[in-house]
């Protein structure tokens, strides 16, 4: 893919015209650069999406139902997002399928509204489950855990469990603390947006007893940047629905029973209104994930090739570079050791923001002076554009190339 095929041209003209600036994306499916770029038969599907209108409600099911058998998994629901994934599952887990309970959230009482969560689970997506009205029941400690410690937070006020793979410790299984929990009846949902795709992990949570889980569309599936899924069972799942699509109905017409909706009454606009997905996302995401199903990954070769370009024009130089083969999302990704060049990592990333192309790394072990570069972002010309930003970089703060030869 060239960048023009990727729609770095067109972007370049509708931004330009706005006066902002292009960036390089180094850090990979960063939802403050806008993403990834979408492959053309995604934005194709985009584009046929927004030919007619249609349904939503209908297409919201049938784009679930199609979801739900490439991921094999029982259902499938389109959400703007995995955080809004997050947020409507526990609304759902929340207030059920009762009109009155859904037309009160976020500021619900007297229900069973605790979501339990291990302390070390806990990550700033949380704000996610407490928008929905949820109140966070933290259990355990950041590296140990005792099963104990969940059956007592599982009470009479607790509407679910928070599960987030990926943690280490000392901390009881997920299985472990689904069969508890489902002998409480209360599910558990998994924010799985950084760690599914893969899809074997998805069909681990499941095997281990995951009621619910929310996918990312924008990471790996490299889908639209607004897109998510909520998966799971098929009576939790179906509850979204009311919560999300648009209630501009009227009593006497509502179809009852649709969607899995099943209040006597229709409830108004629930608290997933505001996240709405509009056609193209659900085409787009559609096109995406059926790509990723037929050949996982493939999509990122274009940027892995890029990396090994720019890999090759940073060594040897100032700075030390490291290859590693994988990383959390699946790719590779090249390190930039700035602490063995004697280099202050915050004044990098700003020397990097500030040129005339800014340029954006991975910056989660910036604390250790590592920065990262990521693939899943970078399109055609960008390994040149790193270069240049890096070598201006290295000499603004003094170190003389080649200190390392
Ligand atoms: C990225 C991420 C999210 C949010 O995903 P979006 O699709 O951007 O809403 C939620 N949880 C975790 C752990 C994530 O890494």
């Amino acid at each position: 893919m060239s960048a023009e095929d990727q729609g770095g041209a067109a972007a370049d003209g509708v931004f330009a015209g706005i006066g902002v600036r292009r960036v390089v994306n180094g850090v990979g499916p960063a939802t403050r650069l806008g993403g990834v770029a979408l492959h053309p038969s995604v934005v194709a599907a985009m584009a046929d999406a927004t030919r007619h209108p249609v349904r939503m409600d209908e297409l919201e099911r049938s784009a679930g139902r199609e979801l739900a058998g490439l991921l094999h998994v029982e259902s499938a629901y389109v959400t703007s997002g995995a955080s809004a994934a997050l947020t409507l599952a526990t609304a759902a887990m929340i207030s059920g399928e009762d009109a009155a309970r859904i037309d009160e959230l976020p500021r619900i009482e007297g229900v069973p509204r605790d979501i339990v969560v291990l302390a070390a689970h806990r990550d700033p997506y949380d704000r996610a489950l407490e928008a929905a009205g949820a109140r966070l029941r933290v259990v355990g400690y950041p590296n140990t855990t005792h099963l104990g410690e969940v059956a007592r937070a599982l009470d009479d006020d607790a509407a679910g469990v928070l599960y987030r793979p990926g943690r280490p410790g000392d901390h009881p299984s997920l299985a472990a603390i689904a069969s508890l929990a489902a002998d409480r009846g209360v599910p558990v949902l998994v924010d799985g947006a950084l760690y599914a795709p893969p899809l074997e992990n998805l069909r681990r949570w499941m095997d281990h007893g995951a009621a619910l889980v929310a996918l990312s569309g924008g990471k790996h599936f490299r889908g639209p940047q607004a897109s998510g899924i909520l998966c799971g069972r098929s009576e939790l799942v179906e509850l979204v629905a009311l919560q999300h699509q648009d209630m501009d109905e009227r009593e006497a017409t509502w179809i009852r029973g649709e969607g899995g909706a099943t209040p006597l009454t229709p409830p108004r606009q629930g608290i997933g209104r505001a996240m709405k997905v509009g056609r193209e996302q659900i085409a787009g995401l559609l096109a995406a994930v059926a790509r990723y199903v037929a050949a996982p990954g493939a999509d990122n070769e274009p940027g892995i090739r890029e990396l090994e370009r720019l890999r090759t024009l940073l060594e040897p130089g100032s700075l030390p570079v490291v290859w590693h083969e994988t990383s959390v999302l699946g790719v590779p990704v090249l390190e930039l050791d700035l602490a063995s060049a004697g280099l202050d990592a915050d004044r990098f990333v700003n020397a990097l923001r500030d040129g005339d192309r800014p340029v954006f790394l991975e910056e989660s072990e910036a604390w250790r002076g590592v920065l990262q570069v990521n693939p899943m972002g970078l399109i055609e010309g960008d390994a040149q554009s790193v270069a240049d930003a890096v070598a201006a970089a290295v000499s603004a703060s003094g170190v003389p190339d080649g200190r390392r030869s």
